[in-house]
């Protein structure tokens, strides 16, 4: 069981990314340090729903 999700950028609050996760595995939400092309940087993404 696969979900999609997007990845928001937690300062401009732009969805760069779509990645999916299996559930049952990882249950909590994702919070990674991704690039984002619109503040040029490496920023905190969250999940959110797609
Ligand atoms: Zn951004």
């Amino acid at each position: 069981m696969q979900t999609i999700f997007n990845m928001e950028c937690q300062e401009c609050k732009r969805r760069n990314y779509t990645s999916t996760k299996n559930k049952s595995k990882h249950s909590e939400r994702v919070e990674l340090a991704k690039y984002c092309k619109h503040c040029r940087r490496h920023t905190k993404h969250k999940e959110v729903k797609a």
